[in-house]
């Protein structure tokens, strides 16, 4: 069936009132929670802004997108079948590959069927009376249903910069979280970019091979580490393919749901040769181990950071040739490791390319976009085509986005404008009935192991609710209180929590949004575990039942 067809059908008055609940959102997170609620019966409708399934993975296809942690440990882990059936073919995913995955487990479950696509969700209102979420999308459309769960993801509100003249631009420009369907030639072309996040360094790594010349405008430079991706082999993946039980056992005992999880020993423990030979080692191996799995007390001790720090330093200026390009690429602003880590394959060594130069914007910042590119204050460039890599109103931004309207008429735009405030990062008080994938407040590392994990607590409290006849849940003000409390004492002492960036939610083009605010439960994916888990099993204390 057509996504028009499935629109206009399932949007038929006849039809509405009949859902038992709303998703917004068809990635990851939709996906398995639609799985999840079909197994209780439920009639579930969900809304999709894009015009097929993936989320993240459907509108992040800007050239050399990729995983950043190991793809074995990154699938879903629901349906042994599935497991048996993918094969991942590198170890670190190209975003082509995790978007035909998405695509071949939507096919296998037959997911389409209860998706309705190009329907981005603008209202959301609950009705006390009735006990109703209605839902509306862009068209003005609506459904209705007693229970909304919000798959919105953390990254999904992007964001272009505000700069002067930004819409006089002729040539072809995308933001890297709405890339063209169609491959983008960049040959013989000259072209700008904005942003050295996750996202810039993957692209400019990936283009600088093929353009004529590429301007990087940086204002912050990130610390970046090697990703080291490879191919799977077939003996490698007859491996994988039976280890999985112990791969997801390993997610479920790290801190963050990786496959690595911090050394127990402090950094000065040990001799600077060990330090040395370790770093080198981390440094050396696939993946995020010189971010997670390095010394215990890199994120929260200032000394042992600054050690870390010089260690990158030095790497930065191994692998960049001039030594003025290595400065200008190496962060004062922040210790190493106390943003998201990107991962890179060739990014340094892009800025010794003859065609890739690095301007520094806060030495000469952009005045204005052009017709031709763009002027900063000491030069005028002009481009064949330009991308902004510029990032995320990150966790919060989604959210801000709908106009989500709870108990008596209260908005969660307003209530959350300073801080969020949840119970276990799955519900608000005042907000009946909305069931929250990776709000503010989630433990957050391994997407899809952390999505897992909430996804089925949330279906174990409406299958609670479906039994006991209760029709009606929110947290408690005092359990949200307390929540708030255990949230913000575990990232008191993280050296991230001061730093300006998505995960702070922290985005200078967001009016307001200047400022870090704790958006994460940092106590770790164990603990995290144990309170959901406990919860659960002292029959949801901290919620009230209707
Ligand atoms: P980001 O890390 O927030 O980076 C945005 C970049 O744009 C920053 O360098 C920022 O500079 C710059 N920028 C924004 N507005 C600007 C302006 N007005 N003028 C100049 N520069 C501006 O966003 P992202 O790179 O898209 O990455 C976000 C997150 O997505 C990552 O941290 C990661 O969690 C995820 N991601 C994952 C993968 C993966 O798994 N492999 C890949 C890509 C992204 P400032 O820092 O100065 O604001």
């Amino acid at each position: 069936m057509v996504a028009s067809q499935t629109v206009a059908d399932e949007l038929d008055p006849d039809r509405l009132g009949h859902f038992d609940a709303i998703i917004i959102g068809a990635g990851v997170a939709g996906m398995y929670q639609l799985y999840r609620l079909r197994e209780l019966g439920m009639r579930v409708r969900v809304l999709e802004a894009g015009s097929d399934v993936g989320g993240t993975w459907y509108w992040c296809r800007y050239p050399g997108a990729r995983f950043d942690s190991e793809s074995w440990s990154y699938g879903y882990s629901f349906s042994e079948e599935l497991l048996q059936e993918w094969s991942w073919p590198e170890h670190f995913a190209a975003q082509p590959d995790t978007l035909r995955y998405l695509n071949y487990v939507a096919d296998k479950f037959d997911f389409r069927r209860d998706i309705q696509f190009n329907s981005r969700v603008v209202a959301a209102h609950f009705d006390d009376a009735a006990s109703r979420w209605t839902v509306t999308v862009e068209s003005g459309e609506h459904v209705s249903a007693p229970m909304m769960i919000t798959a919105l993801g953390p990254l999904s509100a992007f964001t272009l910069p505000n700069i002067p003249g930004r819409d006089s631009y002729r040539g072809p420009a995308f933001h890297t979280a709405r890339w063209p369907h169609e491959p983008v030639n960049f040959k013989g072309k000259r072209v700008g970019i904005i942003g050295t996040g996750a996202t810039a360094i993957q692209t400019i790594q990936t283009i600088a091979k093929d353009v004529e010349h590429l301007t990087v405008f940086q204002r912050t430079p990130n610390w970046a580490a090697p990703l080291h991706n490879s191919k799977i082999t077939d003996e490698e993946q007859k491996k994988i393919k039976a280890s999985f039980p112990e791969i997801y056992e390993r997610c479920r005992q790290t801190v963050a749901c990786f496959i690595h999880n911090p050394d127990p020993r402090k950094t000065l423990d040990v001799s600077p040769q060990e330090r040395e030979a370790f770093w080198e080692k981390l440094y050396s191996e696939p993946g995020f181990g010189i971010w997670i799995g390095n010394f215990k007390d890199m994120m929260t001790d200032e000394k042992a950071n600054a050690l870390a720090t010089e260690f990158a330093t030095k790497k930065i200026r191994q692998r960049v040739k001039d030594p003025k390009v290595a400065d200008l690429l190496t962060p004062k602003n922040h210790g190493f490791g106390t943003r998201r880590l990107p991962l890179e394959s060739g990014y340094y060594e892009a800025y010794n390319q003859d065609n890739v130069l690095l301007v520094d914007i806060n030495k000469t910042p952009i005045e204005r976009i052009t017709p031709e590119g763009i002027k900063t204050s000491d030069q005028e460039y002009a481009f064949d085509l330009m991308i902004y890599a510029t990032g995320f109103d990150g966790v919060t931004g989604p959210y801000d986005r709908i106009d989500i309207r709870g108990s008596g008429g209260r908005c969660l735009k307003d209530e959350w404008v300073d801080m969020p405030r949840t119970l276990l990062g799955m519900q608000t008080e005042g907000y009946p009935n909305m069931f929250m994938i990776l709000g503010p407040h989630t433990a957050r590392g391994n997407i899809p192991r952390n999505i897992e994990e909430v996804v089925e607590w949330q279906t174990g409290l409406i299958k609670y609710m479906r039994e006991h006849g209760l029709t009606r849940v929110e947290p408690r003000s005092e359990a949200v209180d307390d929540w708030v409390t255990v949230v913000n004492e575990a990232s008191a002492g993280l050296l991230s929590s001061k730093i300006g960036s998505w995960q702070t939610g922290v985005n200078r083009n967001v009016e307001g949004r200047n400022v870090p605010r704790v958006l994460g439960y940092n106590g770790g994916a164990v603990r995290y575990r144990g309170k959901i888990e406990k919860e659960a099993a002292e029959g949801y204390p901290d919620f009230r039942f209707g």
